[in-house]
């Protein structure tokens, strides 16, 4: 433990004798809480994706239907993908859906710990990316005045944790959004894919020197759109590896 990680935690401890945090999502107070608001307990409830899923894009198939391994989705069998592999770790629901909107809105930037250990776990209990040859992790971008106005990227903050867990080189400067969008939430699938066109591009002072394998990171993966469309950008720099992994997965 650090000097100043050894002042936080003995802070951390007094504090809670005098104001014990409650876990804000079951209520119950949180003993040793990590400065997380949510307890261990709860963080435990957070649903994994289980196989079966679309080999290529991660979308999970019903468990009651006997998959090959290998199979795809339809959307996935019909048209041509830019990324590599896609993978979530969890469904948009429940705890996690709680703690992603602590995160994003009311900036409880400790839950990037409990958070970015899932993903690690998750990456080295997968055979599919090969975390040790992965060149650079990446964030999606947020617009400019987004990540002011928030002080940070959430995907950038996951990003970055697990880049240092592997020490793999991490960079938030090599995509950029450079126009506003609508929020993707409430859009058709067609007005999803309309409304990430032109919004990305990938930044022309950024030296890949000769990185080959990217993993784009991102909180959730909800029709697939915006990862479609940066994936589009970033193939044309050559990268001949390009894995997605998302925290959460709304499908
Ligand atoms: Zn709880
Ligand atoms: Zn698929």
């Amino acid at each position: 433990m650090t000097d100043s990680n050894f002042w936080d935690y003995l802070k951390e401890g007094f504090l809670s004798l005098i104001y014990p945090i409650s876990c804000q999502n079951c209520g119950r107070p949180i003993k040793e809480s990590h400065g997380y608001s949510i307890c261990g307990d709860c963080l435990k409830l957070i649903k994994l994706i289980p196989m079966p899923y679309c080999y290529q894009c991660g979308k999970p198939f019903s468990p009651e239907v006997d998959f090959e391994k290998g199979a795809l989705c339809a959307d996935c069998r019909h048209k041509e993908r830019h990324f590599y592999f896609t993978r979530s770790v969890a469904y948009y629901q429940g705890v996690l859906r709680e703690c992603i909107h602590l995160l994003k809105y009311q900036k409880q930037v400790k839950l990037v710990q409990p958070l970015g250990k899932l993903m690690i776990n998750y990456l080295s209990a997968n055979d599919l990316i090969k975390i040790k040859e992965i060149g650079l992790i990446t964030p999606v971008p947020l617009f400019e005045d987004d990540c002011l106005k928030r002080g940070f990227n959430q995907s950038g903050l996951l990003a970055k944790y697990i880049a240092d867990y592997f020490s793999i080189k991490y960079t938030e400067n090599l995509l950029i959004k450079y126009k506003k969008n609508l929020s993707q939430v409430g859009l058709s699938k067609v007005e999803r894919k309309n409304n990430v066109k032109n919004v990305y591009a990938i930044n022309p002072d950024f030296q890949l020197n000769g990185i080959s394998s990217i993993l784009l990171l991102d909180d959730i993966f909800t029709t697939g759109a915006t990862i479609e469309a940066i994936c589009l950008e970033l193939k044309k720099t050559g990268i001949s590896k390009l894995y997605v992994l998302t925290l959460a997965r709304g499908v």
